[in-house]
């Protein structure tokens, strides 16, 4: 997507060669209109497919993933974040290794939302390791639902995410592809 390739270009910063920062328009402060426009590519994408429910990790992945299931009509599943394992038969759990803080922690998804029934659309901002994506998929899996596919603003491709998920069957659209990254330097498929 053209739009996002140039707003990196122009506020995206290169932090070294495994971290881009997006604080300025998409982590921390939010440019709603580009926010918006994603989300319609990415309904538009994929529109016509029997998508039931987006799905999405908190926090970072809620407002893209919010833009899509308005888009698309469909309800937004936000998978938790809980520090400690609590055993409880309500919920499904599993861990994920964090990319970011670089620790460990339960993501948890309430049996009460999601069933065999549904058809599940996965969208985070960033698309890394596939720690994250990959730890999502095993918990839908747990409820019997399908996976229409894996959207995603900025994937790095240099990271093995993108071949983790695709190798699994799954459908990866990045909105912008990251071939390489070094301190001030940002270079797109
Ligand atoms: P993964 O599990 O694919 O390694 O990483 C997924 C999560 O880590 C993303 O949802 C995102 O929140 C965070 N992340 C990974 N790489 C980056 C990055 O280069 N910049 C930022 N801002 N977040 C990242």
């Amino acid at each position: 997507m053209k739009l996002l390739e140039e707003r990196i270009k122009q506020d995206g910063i290169a932090v070294n060669e495994h971290i881009l920062k997006v604080d300025s328009f998409i982590n921390h402060q939010i440019d709603p209109g580009l926010m918006q426009e994603m989300g319609n590519d990415i309904a538009d994408h994929f529109k016509g497919r029997g998508i039931t429910k987006i799905a999405t990790i908190e926090s970072s992945g809620i407002a893209p993933a919010l833009m899509v299931s308005i888009a698309m009509g469909v309800p937004l599943i936000i998978l938790k974040k809980q520090p400690s394992k609590i055993l409880n038969q309500d919920l499904y759990q599993t861990v994920v290794t964090s990319f970011t803080k670089e620790t460990n922690y339960e993501l948890t998804l309430s049996k009460k939302y999601i069933s065999a029934n549904d058809h599940v659309l996965i969208v985070d901002d960033f698309l890394a390791n596939g720690e994250a994506a990959t730890a999502t998929l095993r918990l839908l899996r747990m409820s019997h639902a399908t996976i229409a596919g894996f959207a995603v603003l900025i994937e790095k491709s240099f990271q093995p995410g993108h071949e983790k998920l695709t190798s699994q069957g799954i459908e990866v659209y990045a909105l912008a592809q990251i071939m390489k990254l070094s301190e001030n330097y940002i270079e797109f498929a």
